[in-house]
């Protein structure tokens, strides 16, 4: 490409973003194309259903749901066809981990499978807002390098939320976080026979896991909430 110094107008840059749909995309210079732009193509099914709603919405298409709108029966199908895409590339990941040992490559888990993690909001709202498309990760849940990359950018609450620094879903259970060994209430409450490898990961920061939840059967004493999250008391400093 010439590197001249003024803008030749007749030039349409080839790569400009095509997405089919059209002002649920947040891609700022997408097109109306029937394709899905790579911002799209980096959205959860939650989020994608929801964009599809949300283009019915400024249609006027709402309720009854007008599924027969030719738009709608495209993107309904530019997704079905990118799901199955995903499917694929996670149906290949699982193969080519060696079954004797741990797997060690996943989808990001903004691309992540349906079923995971399901019912967590952040599946319906986090948005890497990038056309860079993902890479596989090394962790179950977590984030590639390029939607971390992004979700730091945009200062995201609701990263900072359900997601540790690293960008792996959930947090250390604080039963199993050394940062907490000296504090009393891990002293009163860590049975003798407690191992940390049995630990699942806590879904907010500060929190015990559901595991260790069960385990104290509801005796939290006067360091946690009813949710099982370290009261600001007992954090013994740490944020
Ligand atoms: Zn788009
Ligand atoms: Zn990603
Ligand atoms: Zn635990």
């Amino acid at each position: 490409m010439a590197s001249g110094t003024s803008a030749n107008p007749h030039i349409i840059p080839e790569d400009k973003p095509q997405c089919v749909l059209e002002k649920a995309c947040e891609n700022p210079d997408s097109e109306f194309a029937p394709e899905i732009c790579g911002y799209c193509k980096n959205l959860s099914y939650g989020m994608l259903s929801g964009k599809i709603e949300t283009y019915k919405e400024n249609k006027g298409l709402g309720s009854p749901t007008k599924d027969d709108d030719p738009i709608v029966m495209l993107m309904n199908e530019l997704v079905r066809k990118l799901l199955k895409e995903r499917k694929d590339l996670e149906k290949k990941l699982s193969e080519k981990n060696n079954p004797t040992t741990q797997r060690t490559e996943y989808l990001c888990a903004s691309i992540g499978p349906e079923k995971d993690y399901a019912e967590s909001p952040w599946r319906y709202e986090l948005n890497p807002k990038r056309a860079t498309a993902c890479q596989s990760v090394h962790r179950k849940g977590q984030l590639c390098d390029s939607c971390l990359e992004a979700m730091k950018s945009q200062h995201s609450a609701l990263f900072d939320e359900y997601f540790d620094p690293e960008g792996i879903v959930g947090f250390t259970c604080v039963f199993q976080d050394e940062r907490y060994n000296d504090l009393q209430w891990k002293k009163d409450y860590t049975p003798a026979d407690y191992r940390p490898l049995t630990c699942e990961r806590a879904v907010r920061n500060l929190t015990m896991c559901k595991k260790c939840q069960v385990r104290l059967g509801g005796e939290m004493g006067t360091s946690f909430d009813k949710h099982g999250m370290l009261l600001p008391h007992a954090r013994g400093g740490v944020r």
